[in-house]
């Protein structure tokens, strides 16, 4: 797509939000039969499913730790998800995706509990619009809980950037591609614990400050939302026994 000749029109964005609001989004537990967790998420756009696997034997045995679990985190983008086919396989930008989701999810949890252990979390994005890192992150969170690993809390992520003069919140696919700034952050919404922050552009102190005031209010929202998918997934078990 060309770039649009403004990216902000009276106040309101290109999709109509104000510039405080998020996508709507949908997170769904337990979305997958065969993984130990798994979780579903939607944020605008972005379609993608975490699943997770373990804690199980650390196969090639020599990667395992003696005293913890290793956190195994695969990004994944499916060839159909964007508007050019995406090769298949990792590049640079899915092994970078990974590794800060790793990143980003460690400080929840309890890895010193699985010595020599992994624990394995794959994340697929089956449909792209900007923000897929923070929707992965939201989803692998909700699968790590589903799957009844222990968890000091849940982590919840969401982009923010800056569009023309603008402070935004989730920024999507266009805003992203031509907006000025992109800061995916990722936190423990209860501690206000920042687990992941990048930066892509620049922002003024003021900004900044109040960009990160904006993701945490988004990631507030989210956290609420991932614990109520989780309730609603335990709900539903409870019902069946
Ligand atoms: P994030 O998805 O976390 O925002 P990026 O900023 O790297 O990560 O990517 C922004 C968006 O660019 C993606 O969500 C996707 O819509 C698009 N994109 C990423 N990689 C590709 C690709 N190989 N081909 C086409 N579009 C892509």
């Amino acid at each position: 797509m060309d770039k649009p000749e403004k990216l902000m029109i009276d106040g309101k964005r290109l999709d109509g939000r104000s510039p405080e609001e998020l996508r709507p989004f949908k997170i769904v537990a337990g979305a997958l039969e065969r993984a130990d967790g798994s979780a579903y998420v939607e944020m605008g756009n972005n379609k993608v499913f975490a699943a997770v696997y373990g804690p199980r034997e650390m196969h090639p045995r020599h990667h395992a730790l003696p005293d913890q679990a290793v956190l195994r985190c695969r990004y994944n983008m499916a060839p159909f998800s964007v508007d050019d086919r995406k090769k298949p396989g990792p590049n640079r930008r899915s092994i970078e995706i990974s590794k800060v989701t790793r990143e980003a999810l460690e400080p929840v949890m309890f890895l010193e509990l699985y010595p020599r252990s992994v624990i394995d979390v794959f994340v697929e994005v089956l449909q792209a619009d900007a923000g897929t890192r923070t929707a992965g992150i939201n989803a692998a969170s909700v699968a790590l809980a589903d799957a009844g690993i222990p968890m000091k809390d849940l982590v919840s992520s969401v982009a923010v950037g800056k569009v023309e003069e603008t402070v935004v919140m989730d920024l999507f696919k266009e805003e992203d591609q031509w907006g000025t700034t992109d800061m995916p952050i990722a936190m423990i919404p209860r501690k206000k614990a920042i687990t992941l922050l990048q930066m892509d552009g620049h922002f003024t102190e003021e900004e900044f400050k109040y960009a990160l005031d904006l993701a945490s209010r988004g990631c507030t929202q989210i956290y609420e939302a991932q614990r109520q998918a989780l309730k609603e997934k335990y709900t539903m078990r409870k019902e069946e026994e």
